[in-house]
């Protein structure tokens, strides 16, 4: 086999799956209906690859909601609550909940963006085989594909390394499941397919060497059924573990060499000649063509250690959109080195040619001809590289620290109380966004309307007595495109979508260039809205850490840099937004948390220099400036130290959902700025009482002194209706109001 894949994006082309699986939520597509939306989409897939030429096509890889849980129930790994549901009621409440039965939990697949549900193992739980839809899709492919059908499995080491095990231990429901993934390799063999791929990428994970035995008596059991097993590891290399995975009883490894160093690896070690090495040299989670002239020599020292190899691109294709040749806005020579699905196949393929026969193959000649005319399109900026090289270590500083500046900073009474950015985006900003992208309006007609928005957002919050006010953010659909699209450097496409996770799907814009700021980006919206009150009103930036791991990157020059780049862009915003007034201004970093390696020991690095962008992004601040920044939704107890370094004067972080988790982690590791800790859900619709802020505030400051306390919601406004909104930030200010008079009372009364 010289070429195989391990996964193929399976949401259609329009949205097809998207849009059937909310139709079926609605109750107006029948269950019959949406698996044969998934059937055509997994045909569709299917035949892309074969006629890309494909030898060894991975299926069974396509699901409606999420691949871990689809594993969850071909086991019979159902918690308690789900038991009396079954079928696809039961698949949907475990995904989505269901009234009173909550979803499983769900979390980033390794370093993706792809968010998969935790399967939750009791000892309650005894695992069952049901794997009637697996073998289903697989006679399909067989009967689409024939021989060509490779089996797409979830390893059981992996499956288990990833589940919340409470009161069960690992090795024991790994002994339960042994059998049943032996039950289903033998029905595997019996449609006579000619190997299976089995998906371990928890071998990348530093701590890998504690499943060693684990791993070892798992494959043992596995190789006694007698088809032919892939291994298949992606997203890191295997490190330390290299040499007793290279040493499993299975027939291929596959390893992933685009990130890491498992090229080193298999050089100062070797590869044992009864396996087929996999050679995942086209990047599966980025958008770009392959560089010819690196990955060939990559293959040629492949080449040096096995005869027997097999090129796949690093990981499931799920990761990039379909087909770059449909993004005809983009300027030709640009949209020339992208490769999304299709593209990577092709170079799989023409890759594969090439290993077999050692020449060199037309198709790569064309990529290399395409890479030089992008280069001249696309012209490096001296300017800006030259800028990032004078840095000096003050520009990464505040001039005053901490202490010295709050004093200079706007005063404010307790609990000040201000919201994290984003207000209502309803229906009706939607449209007038769209219209306006579509010409349909003036940019005057535009921003007349936008301004009528900001007016009423100050007016609401100065009605209500908030103390720093936001301009409510009606002109962004989305916190990284909204400033991508002001930078040059930056493309978006617009059918790049990729599932993040179930029906929700996001296009990552494109860093393809050096980023540069021709014009300020936020500061007239932050005129106007300072223009109507007296109030402050913060201004509001998303943080390069952020903009960098929310697109697809360059490969050309490092992370690093490129988070500098985008730090240079959001100073000169910084700096421009004081010159206009502004005494408070925030920059989000909610994505900086989920940019760190898979590996431990290279967090370090990462943070290093994603702290050092964000402090470059606002270390041009006078010290009278207040700096804020925002995260959410992440394990902050990993990072405080970076958090700590970020050197922000206030933080503001999601905190209701923990009860106050996050905040016991900042003030344990005794942070010493102020925090925000959100004392709103923005993800309920519940309206909070008066009461409730009180008593959550109140709960909070016993963590933090006084002065340091800010109150908030946890998160943006913009997914929730203006009533609601009103209703629960009028609560909130009233009660840091309360808050404020009892403390003042009881100060004056001490006196
Ligand atoms: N300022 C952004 C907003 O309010 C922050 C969003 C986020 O944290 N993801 O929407
Ligand atoms: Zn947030």
């Amino acid at each position: 086999m010289l070429t195989t894949t391990f996964g193929y994006p399976c949401i259609g082309k329009k949205r097809e799956l998207k849009k059937s699986l909310e139709s079926f939520w609605k109750g107006k597509l029948s269950e019959i209906d949406l698996l044969a939306t998934l059937h055509t989409l997994q045909n569709e897939s299917w035949t892309a690859q074969l006629d890309a030429g494909i030898e060894g096509i991975g299926v069974g890889d396509a699901t409606l909601y999420d691949r871990v849980l689809d594993w969850v129930v071909r086991f019979g790994l159902i918690p308690q609550r789900f038991r009396s549901l079954s079928g696809l009621d039961r698949y949907f409440a475990m995904a989505r909940g269901k009234d009173a039965i909550a979803a499983l939990e769900m979390t980033k697949w390794f370093d993706t963006n792809y968010h998969y549900l935790v399967p939750e193992v009791t000892p309650d739980v005894t695992p069952t085989a049901n794997f009637d839809d697996f073998i289903d899709t697989v006679r399909r492919a067989k009967s689409a594909l024939g021989e060509r059908a490779i089996p797409i499995v979830l390893g059981p080491v992996t499956l288990l390394r990833l589940s919340r095990l409470d009161g069960v231990e690992f090795n024991a429901i790994l002994s339960q499941l042994i059998p049943l993934y032996r039950q289903l390799l033998s029905e595997l063999q019996e449609l006579g397919i000619a190997e299976v791929q089995l998906h371990e990428p928890a071998l990348v994970f530093s701590d890998a060497s504690e499943l060693q035995g684990a791993f070892e008596m798992t494959y043992r059991e596995l190789d006694r059924v007698g088809v032919p097993l892939h291994l298949v590891t992606y997203f890191d290399d295997l490190g330390q573990n290299y040499t007793w995975v290279a040493n499993l009883p299975v027939a291929a490894i596959a390893l992933d060499f685009t990130r890491g160093q498992n090229l080193e690896l298999v050089k100062i070690h070797g590869f044992p000649k009864n396996k087929r090495l996999g050679a995942g040299v086209v990047d599966a989670r980025n958008v770009w063509r392959v560089r010819p002239e690196t990955v060939t020599d990559l293959l040629r020292q492949l080449q040096a250690v096995t005869i027997d190899l097999c090129v796949h691109p690093s990981a499931s294709l799920q990761f990039v959109p379909y087909d770059a040749a449909r993004e005809t806005q983009l300027p030709e020579p640009l949209r020339n080195v992208l490769s999304f699905a299709e593209q990577k196949l092709e170079e799989v393929v023409s890759l594969g040619e090439m290993a077999a026969h050692r020449t060199a193959s037309s198709r790569l000649d064309r990529i290399e001809k395409n890479w030089a005319a992008f280069r001249l399109f696309c012209p490096a900026k001296p300017e800006v590289q030259q800028r990032i090289e004078s840095l000096k270590v003050d520009d990464f500083e505040r001039s005053q620290p901490y202490s010295d500046r709050v004093s200079q900073q706007v005063k404010l009474p307790p609990f000040p109380t201000t919201t994290i950015g984003s207000y209502p985006q309803t229906q009706a900003v939607r449209k007038l966004r769209a219209r306006y992208k579509r010409g349909e309006l003036t940019l005057e007609a535009y921003q007349q309307q936008i301004d009528f928005y900001i007016a009423y957002c100050i007016g609401v919050q100065d009605g209500m007595g908030m103390d720093v006010l936001v301009h409510g953010e009606f002109e962004r659909s989305d916190m990284v495109e909204y400033f991508g699209e002001q930078l040059e450097g930056y493309a978006f496409t617009r059918q790049g979508w990729v599932q993040s996770y179930g029906s929700r799907y996001v296009r990552p814009p494109i860093i393809f260039g050096d980023i540069d700021r021709p014009h300020a980006m936020t500061v007239r919206e932050f005129q106007v809205a300072q223009s109507l009150t007296e109030k402050p009103v913060k201004g509001m930036l998303t943080g390069p850490v952020t903009m960098l791991n929310w697109s697809y990157p360059r490969t050309d020059i490092s992370r690093k840099e490129q988070a500098l780049q985008l730090a240079l862009a959001i100073r000169d915003e910084v700096a421009d937004l004081e010159a206009a007034g502004a005494r408070f201004v925030q920059v989000d970093e909610p994505a900086l948390r989920e940019g760190l390696p898979l590996k431990q020991e290279r967090w370090n690095e990462y943070l290093s220099w994603a702290v050092d962008a964000f402090r470059l992004s606002v270390g041009v601040a006078r010290p009278q400036t207040q700096v804020h920044t925002h995260m959410c939704y992440s394990e902050f107890g990993d990072i405080m130290d970076a958090i700590n370094r970020l050197d922000a004067d206030a933080i503001s972080i999601e905190d209701s959902r923990s009860n106050n988790a996050t905040l016991l982690q900042l003030t344990d590791a005794d942070y010493p700025r102020q925090v925000g800790p959100g004392v709103y859900d923005v993800h309920a619709p519940a309206v909070p009482t008066k009461e409730m802020f009180k008593d959550s505030i109140c709960k909070c400051s016993q963590h933090l002194p006084i002065d340091r306390v800010w109150v908030n919601p946890d998160c943006g406004l913009k997914t929730r209706g203006w009533q609601e909104t009103v209703a629960a930030t009028r609560n909130m200010v009233s009660a840091a109001l309360e808050l404020r008079r009892e403390l003042n009372a009881s100060s004056n009364g001490q006196q």
